[in-house]
């Protein structure tokens, strides 16, 4: 029977053991790949596909890719959600006996990738680990290319646990997130239809001794109490498995993961996916892109760390009133010294991604210049804490008096990395000959050999006196000193007799072959030199990796810092006051960023009052188009921009802090996933309901309009009930509709007041918006008026009219809905008991159904 070569059959092992992953196996300067992974890498990677004698009849099928290119390779099918484990050569060949041992050294997901190239630099990648216990769900992530590191957990296991859980992940947005098997499969199927790379472990990565085990040694310390950390906590599972998942794969100890932040995820606002969305925090709904959201007026970050932690920011809303004027402390400091915030500015832009360079220094895959980069960037470190130390600013000065500026690495890397080092590592040319005396003396005889002869050859004759000594060089015996007949008795006593010739002697000497070898294998020796200097140097570098790392937060920090100054002084914003007694003032506030697409000083400032008792929802009628909704969120961004510490776009403002801001905003993305319109804004009013507190800020945008009209208005009608009724939420809301006969609960609900958007009319013109808002509720909808200016045919606009003419008097619109039977007052009452009782609004559903067949009858007969 035909056979494996021995070759084939190593492969066979490895491949058996890493049976997930597409093994790239080393074979000389390619990487190949066999059988099964042949044919998927032919076809992910579009690269030919081969055949390989493998001992058996039929040849393997096999692909390659060359080694020096393979990152590209690896990345690309590491984006397609494959595992790639990278096999090498373990030994020397010359020292092999039989076949070469090969072995995996790392295995690459999309979570452990640390190819710079790939990775958007103003992004974390985050690897996250999830375990689901009986009772609660710990929550760990972590960044390899900067060894940032986090962990909570949440308790409790009911759907609330669950969405808080969805929530939080939401925000970390890991590129892959790890699961135990024995969790709930139900929320393991919905993690994988929101998440893009979601991989089970089986249950033993989530064993509480192994866990354990592995955060004492990680962060070296005896017992999880010295990081902050309980034994008995879920966090420290899915920690724990989270190490166990990275020493499989990376397969070498990460020593940049020195500490972890162990946070409660109650100590930040919570954000739901669905309001970070509507929010357009990070990016727009439409296009998904940076221009048109949050981020994009706050970020003027000026490196690549800053640009990460603003993103964390502004998703992590703070909600100690301490912490967030100490931030606004100091962006008010700045923002009151534009020299120093410009200088900031310009030494930051010198500063180099430091937290990934430590990333690079434990890979050991940093070159020297990215070292000459690190010198660069710690050589504008003094500047910046003199800054910091002039300032007026108390925050300020206590950042730049507690900044280590690494002076030391900056004198280790400049005594030895050339200025102007090459890409590669192998080649030489980058240790300063004055770094090391043997590097020196190497470089001296490489380039001065002759002259390094000579210069004995003169001192030897002075030595012996001979004046025709002469150091002469030949194949079989190198370098040699010839003395002619006449003056072998001068010989002195180290000169070693090699030869005798006629009328010369030849003679060897400890010194001319030390230098015979130095000169031959000076040019070899010196790249071999540098090379192990420059690991020297990594070497002690990465020793420091936790002071770099220090330093580099400290200098995110100062930068986002600063960030938000230049766009407070830009856009003209102004420092919030923090309260925490409920209410919300807004004095002309701005939309940062409609206020940025339309024209210059063109859009309308409004002014927002929430005492928080008798002013505490704000129900917004007015057309379509009016401006609703940009206010609304003005004052969701406004308060959310207040509480990560940044000025906000008012004259004034003072904001009381909230625990969470919910939005339920207009049509969203899910229904690709198959949920009606209406189902996905119920499940949103139904999150917001359950969750929200007193503290809270709600945004409704025309709930119940995916339904008949009077179903939505029973539903939202109803809402505005349970929110704003006496022993109910008190939850701060804005609700804008289109039910107009909602502005009649003004007067029965305590704290729900009307807002209107002024229109302008006049008779046989166009409406104009004039978006501002003011007291009091719109009597009607303008919606014909609305069609009218969107361009809808003039024939259509015209019988619209008409009809609506011929409902309103059929009155049907006309009747408020307390004037209809559904909201009798007794029928509210036993609405309200029905819906203490838990069983919700089914009641009212059937009633309205009937409303509904009438309503339909009437409009059949006047639409004929
Ligand atoms: P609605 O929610 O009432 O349908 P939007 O809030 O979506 O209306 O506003 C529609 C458009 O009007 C926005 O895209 C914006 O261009 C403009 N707009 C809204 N508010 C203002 C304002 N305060 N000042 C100037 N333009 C505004």
């Amino acid at each position: 029977m035909a056979k494996l070569t021995p070759m084939m059959e190593q492969y066979t092992d490895l491949k058996e053991r890493y049976s997930d992953c597409i093994l790239f196996f080393r074979l000389g300067d390619f990487y190949e790949m066999f059988f099964e992974d042949a044919l998927t890498a032919s076809r992910e990677l579009e690269i030919t596909l081969t055949g390989r004698d493998c001992g058996l009849e039929e040849k393997a099928p096999m692909c390659g890719v060359p080694h020096h290119s393979a990152d590209g390779y690896i990345a690309r099918l590491v984006e397609k959600g494959y595992k790639v484990a990278i096999c090498e050569q373990v030994e020397d060949p010359s020292k092999a006996k039989g076949i070469v041992k090969r072995d995996v050294v790392r295995i690459i997901t999309s979570g452990t990738i640390t190819d710079m190239d790939k990775l958007d630099e103003k992004s974390n990648n985050y690897l996250a680990s999830l375990y689901v216990g009986k009772k609660g769900i710990g929550i760990s992530y972590v960044d390899i290319t900067t060894g940032d590191s986090y962990t909570t957990e949440i308790l409790g296991s009911g759907p609330e646990s669950i969405s808080k859980c969805i929530d939080e992940i939401g925000k970390i947005a890991p590129s892959e997130l790890l699961v135990n098997t024995g969790g709930d499969s139900d929320f393991c199927g919905e993690l994988q239809s929101r998440f893009d790379e979601v991989r089970t472990l089986e249950e033993w990565y989530f064993e509480k001794e192994l866990c354990i085990s592995n955060i004492i040694s990680q962060f070296k310390v005896h017992s999880l109490s010295g990081i902050g950390m309980d034994t008995s906590s879920f966090a420290a599972i899915s920690l724990g498995a989270l190490l166990e998942y990275l020493k499989v794969t990376q397969k070498q100890s990460l020593d940049h993961i020195s500490s972890v932040n162990v946070y409660i995820v109650e100590n930040y606002m919570m954000l739901d996916m669905s309001t970070r969305r509507n929010l357009e925090l990070l990016e727009t709904i439409r296009g998904k892109s940076k221009k048109g959201s949050l981020l994009s007026v706050l970020d003027k970050t000026a490196t690549a760390m800053g640009g990460r932690l603003i993103k964390s920011w502004i998703e992590s809303p703070l909600l100690d009133k301490y912490e967030i004027e100490r931030r606004s402390a100091v962006v008010e400091s700045l923002t009151e010294d534009i020299t120093m915030m410009d200088q900031l500015d310009e030494k930051l832009k010198q500063i180099y991604d430091m937290e990934r360079l430590v990333g690079k220094l434990v890979y050991g895959n940093c070159n020297a210049r990215d070292l000459i980069s690190l010198k660069h960037s710690i050589s504008q470190l003094p500047h910046i804490v003199k800054s910091l130390e002039d300032s007026e600013s108390q925050e300020l000065r206590q950042m730049g008096e507690g900044m280590d500026i690494l002076w030391d690495l900056y004198e280790l890397v400049d005594s030895a990395i050339e200025d102007e080092p090459p890409i590669g590592i192998k080649e030489g040319n980058i240790i300063k000959e004055n770094y090391s005396p043997e590097l020196k003396e190497l470089r001296d005889i490489a380039l001065n050999g002759k002259s390094y002869l000579s210069r004995i050859e003169e001192r030897e004759r002075a030595r012996t006196g001979i004046k025709n000594l002469k150091i002469k060089y030949n194949k079989v015996f190198g370098y040699f000193i010839e003395l002619s007949k006449s003056n072998i008795d001068k010989a002195p006593s180290d000169y070693i007799r090699k030869q005798t010739l006629a009328n010369a002697e030849r003679y060897i000497t400890e010194e001319l072959k030390e230098i015979e070898n130095k000169i031959l294998g000076s040019e070899d020796r010196m790249v071999e030199l540098e090379y192990e200097i420059f690991g020297e140097i990594r070497e002690k570098l990465k020793e420091n990796s936790q002071r770099i790392q220090s330093t580099a937060r400290s200098i995110s920090k100062i930068d986002v810092l600063n960030s938000f100054a230049k766009a407070a002084y830009l856009n003209n914003y102004v420092r919030p006051e923090i309260l925490e007694d409920g209410s919300l003032y807004i004095e002309n506030g701005r939309h940062p960023v409609v206020e940025k697409m339309v024209a210059e000083g063109r859009f309308i400032s409004n002014d927002t009052y929430m005492n928080g008792e008798s002013d505490r929802m704000m129900i917004i009628t007015g057309p379509n188009m009016s401006g609703k909704s940009t206010y609304m969120r003005q004052v969701a961004l406004i308060t959310l921009m207040a509480q990560i510490g940044s000025f906000v776009p008012a004259d004034s403002a003072k904001i009381s802090l909230a625990d969470r801001i919910f939005t339920r905003i207009g049509a969203s993305d899910d229904l690709s996933e198959g949920q009606s319109t209406f189902m996905v804004e119920m499940s949103e009013v139904a999150n917001i309901l359950n969750n929200a507190t007193e503290k809270s800020l709600i945004v409704l945008d025309e709930i119940g309009r995916g339904t008949s009209t009077y179903d939505g208005l029973s539903i939202a009608w109803s809402v505005v009930e349970y929110i704003s009724g006496k022993s109910n939420l008190g939850a701060k809301t804005l609700f804008a509709t289109h039910y107009h006969e909602l502005t009649e609960l003004e007067e029965v609900l305590e704290g729900v007041k009307n807002y209107r958007v002024a229109v302008e009319e006049k008779p046989g013109e166009d409406i104009v918006f004039l978006r501002k808002i003011e007291r009091g509720g719109a009597d009607r909808s303008y919606g014909i008026e609305v069609a009218k200016l969107a361009g809808v045919r003039p024939e259509v606009i015209a019988r619209a009219a008409e009809i609506l003419r011929n409902l309103e008097e059929n009155d049907l619109n006309k009747k408020s809905p307390s004037q209809l039977s559904i909201f009798s007052e007794e029928s509210r009452e036993e609405s309200r008991t029905i819906r203490e009782s838990g069983m919700s609004y089914s009641a009212s559903v059937v009633q309205s159904e009937k409303e509904d067949s009438a309503y339909e009858e009437i409009v059949a007969e006047i639409v004929g």
